[in-house]
C-alpha cells in the first residue's frame, strides 16, 4: 500500500473538524506574558496527563543540562501534512523514544499535540485528525533521567505579542547557559529545560526585525550543535549549524510540497524524492512565495558527527552524502584487513554491528551466524536511562543458542561500546554456554570522551575507554582478544575527507569549546591523552 492510499483511507475515517479541539492545544490565540512568551500548554489528553504532573513534582529546573539526541521533521505544503508528519517521525523513532510531538497550522491557527511514549502511542487517529493544515512540524527526543517530561517534549510553542513560533531541535547548544543566564537577567522566564527554548526567547528580542534577520540575529548568537526546525503559522524554516554536525535533508513530493527531515530514511517512507542535504550553516526558508535559501553570518569548518554513521544514523539512510548500510559495511571489511583472525564464525549482538559483520565476514571468508536471538519486544539498551533498567534489558534481550555454540570459537562484531557493562553480561552469557574463544571487534575506535553535540555519552566516569586502556577492557570483558576498528580505518570506511568530520568523542578535539560545567568531570581527565590501543591478545 503506498503511502496515498493509507492518507486517503485514514482521511475517509476521520473528523477533519476546523474547530479547535479541547484535547488539542490551539495556541495561536494563547495569552501572551509581558515581556516574554507564554510557554505552550499541556495537551489535555488523559494518556499524558500523568507526565504533566511528573513535571510539576520535579525539581528539573535545578539541572539545566541539555541532554536532547533527537529528530525532526517538517512538512510544507501537503494536505495531510501532520499524517505524512506522523509516518516521517515513525521512520526516525530511533533517534528519540521518549516523547513525541506535532504541531501543524491550517495558515490561522496552530494547533499541537505531544506526548510521552513512542510515536504511536502518543497520537491516535483522532488526535492526527485534529492537527488540521497543510504545514507541519514534528520531533521525537531521548533525553535521560530528569529530563524526562511532557514539558521537555517538543516541539516547544510559545507566543509573543500575537505572534506564535514552534521549535524542533536535533542537537546541543553549548552557549546556553551564557544565553541563559542572560536573558533570565533581562526577564526572560524559562519553561523548561530545553537548550532549544533559547531560541524563541532570543526571537523575542528582535520583533522589530523581518522574520529573515530576526533568524540571522538570534543564530548569530548560538554556538554548538543544531539542526532546527522553526514555523510558524504560514512559514516553515529549517536551519543547521556550521558545522553542520547533525544531518538535515530537503526533499520534495510530486504535488510540490516539501519536506525536511532529519535522515532520508524518513523521505522514503513517506515517497518524496531527496533533493540535497540543508548546507551547514544554510537558512531554508520554505512559504507560500516558495523556497530561499539564506546564509548564517559566522562559519566554522565541517564537523559532521562521525557517530551517526558508526551507530545512530539507520542503515537505509545516506547520512552526509553517504550511504550509512555501505559505510558499516566497509567498516567490517576494514576491520577484517587490520585485525585478521582465526575463528568457526563471525556474529553480531543483533542489533549492533549486522552490517560490519557481513562486512568483516565477506571479507574473511568466515561464516556469517546469528548465533543470539533477540527478543524485539525490547528497546535498545542505549537508549534507556537508568543502568538497572539497561541491565535488565540485557538479560530478556538477547538468548544465545547453546547447541549451536557450544565449543565454537566466535568473532563477536559490536557497534560500539560505552559502559561495558551491557557487552560483560552479554559475554558472560556466552561463556556461560561452553562458546570455546571469544573474539570481538568493534566498529569504532575506543569511546574516550563525552559528546557535547547532542548524542547523550555518559561522564568520563563511566565511559569504560577512558577509565581503561584495551587490554584492561578485554580482560574486564572476559575476552581472549579485543580490536578496535581504527581512526584512519573508521574514515576510509566512510569516504569522505578526514577534516569534514567531528571526531573527538574519539580523539577528544572538539571542533567548538564545549561548556565543560556541564559535565564537571570531564574537567578532571587530566586532559584529553589517549591511553593504549590496538590488538590485544
Ligand atoms: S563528539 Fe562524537 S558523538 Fe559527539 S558530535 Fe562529535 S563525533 Fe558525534
Amino acid at each position: 500500500m503506498s503511502i496515498n492510499c493509507l492518507l486517503n483511507n485514514c482521511c475517509a475515517s476521520r473528523s477533519c473538524s476546523r474547530v479547535a479541539n479541547p484535547d488539542c492545544s490551539v495556541v495561536a490565540n494563547a495569552a501572551n506574558l509581558s515581556g516574554n512568551f507564554s510557554s505552550d500548554p499541556f495537551s489535555n489528553n488523559p494518556r499524558t496527563a500523568y507526565a504533566a504532573e511528573t513535571y510539576l513534582a520535579d525539581a528539573h529546573l535545578a539541572d539545566p543540562r541539555p541532554k536532547d539526541e533527537c529528530g525532526v521533521c517538517g512538512i510544507f505544503g501537503h494536505p495531510y501534512a501532520a499524517k505524512i508528519n506522523y509516518f516521517g517521525l515513525y521512520s526516525l523513532q530511533h533517534r528519540g523514544q521518549e516523547s513525541a510531538g506535532i504541531v501543524a497550522s491550517d495558515g490561522e491557527l496552530m494547533r499541537q499535540h505531544k506526548g510521552m511514549g513512542l510515536v504511536p502511542e502518543v497520537f491516535s487517529e483522532e488526535d492526527l485528525g485534529r492537527l488540521v493544515g497543510s504545514l507541519a512540524m514534528g520531533h521525537v527526543r531521548y533525553s535521560t533521567t530528569g529530563n524526562s517530561n511532557i514539558v521537555n517534549a517538543q516541539p516547544f510553542v510559545a507566543t509573543h505579542q500575537g505572534a506564535t513560533l514552534a521549535v524542533a531541535h536535533n542537537g546541543n547548544l553549548v552557549n546556553i547557559r551564557t544565553l541563559r543566564d542572560e536573558l533570565e537577567k533581562q526577564g526572560s522566564i524559562f519553561q523548561s529545560t530545553m537548550d532549544s527554548e533559547v531560541v524563541v526567547h532570543l526571537m523575542a528580542h528582535h520583533l522589530d526585525l523581518d522574520l529573515d534577520q530576526a533568524i540571522i540575529e538570534t543564530f548569530r548568537r548560538i554556538r554548538g550543535a543544531y539542526s532546527m526546525l522553526l514555523m510558524t503559522k504560514d512559514q516553515l524554516v529549517a536551519v543547521r549549524d556550521p558545522g553542520g554536525f547533525r544531518p538535515l535533508c530537503l526533499g520534495q513530493f510530486n504535488n510540490g510540497a516539501y519536506i525536511v527531515a532529519s535522515e532520508t530514511c524518513a523521505l522514503d517512507l513517506v515517497e518524496a524524492q531527496y533533493i540535497r542535504d540543508v548546507h551547514p550553516g544554510e537558512i531554508l526558508i520554505i512559504d507560500n512565495r516558495g523556497l530561499r535559501s539564506l546564509t548564517l553570518g559566522h562559519k566554522q569548518p565541517r564537523s559532521f558527527c562521525i557517530f551517526e554513521h558508526v551507530y545512530f544514523a539507520r542503515p537505509d539512510s545516506d547520512i552526509f552524502g553517504i550511504n550509512v548500510y555501505q559505510s558499516r559495511k566497509r567498516m567490517g571489511e576494514i576491520l577484517a584487513r587490520e585485525c585478521p583472525l582465526d575463528a568457526d564464525l563471525v556474529m553480531p549482538f543483533p542489533d549492533s554491528g549486522n552490517y560490519a559483520a557481513i562486512g568483516y565476514s565477506q571479507a574473511s571468508g568466515i561464516p556469517l551466524e546469528m548465533g543470539v536471538i533477540r527478543n524485539h519486544y525490547v528497546g535498545r539498551t542505549f537508549i534507556q536511562p537508568t543502568q538497572s533498567m539497561r541491565d535488565f534489558s540485557v538479560r530478556i534481550k538477547l538468548n544465545p543458542i547453546r547447541s549451536f555454540l557450544e565449543n565454537k570459537r566466535v568473532i563477536i562484531m559490536e557497534d560500539s561500546i560505552i559502559r561495558g557493562t551491557t557487552a560483560r553480561s552479554r559475554i558472560s552469557s556466552l561463556r556461560g554456554i561452553g562458546v570455546k574463544k571469544i573474539h570481538m571487534v568493534i566498529s569504532c575506535p575506543p569511546t574516550r570522551h563525552p559528546c557535547f553535540y547532542g548524542i547523550d555519552f555518559p561522564t568520563v566516569d563511566e565511559l569504560v575507554a577512558h577509565q581503561k586502556t584495551v587490554e584492561e577492557i578485554r580482560r574486564y570483558l572476559d575476552l581472549d582478544t579485543l580490536y578496535y576498528l581504527s581512526l584512519d580505518g573508521l574514515v576510509e570506511a566512510i569516504g569522505a575527507p578526514a577534516e569534514n568530520f567531528c571526531k573527538a568523542c574519539f580523539n577528544g578535539i572538539y571542533p567548538v569549546p564545549p561548556d565543560l560545567s556541564f559535565h564537571k568531570n570531564a574537567l578532571g581527565c587530566g586532559g584529553f591523552t589517549l591511553p593504549g590501543e590496538g590488538k590485544t591478545e
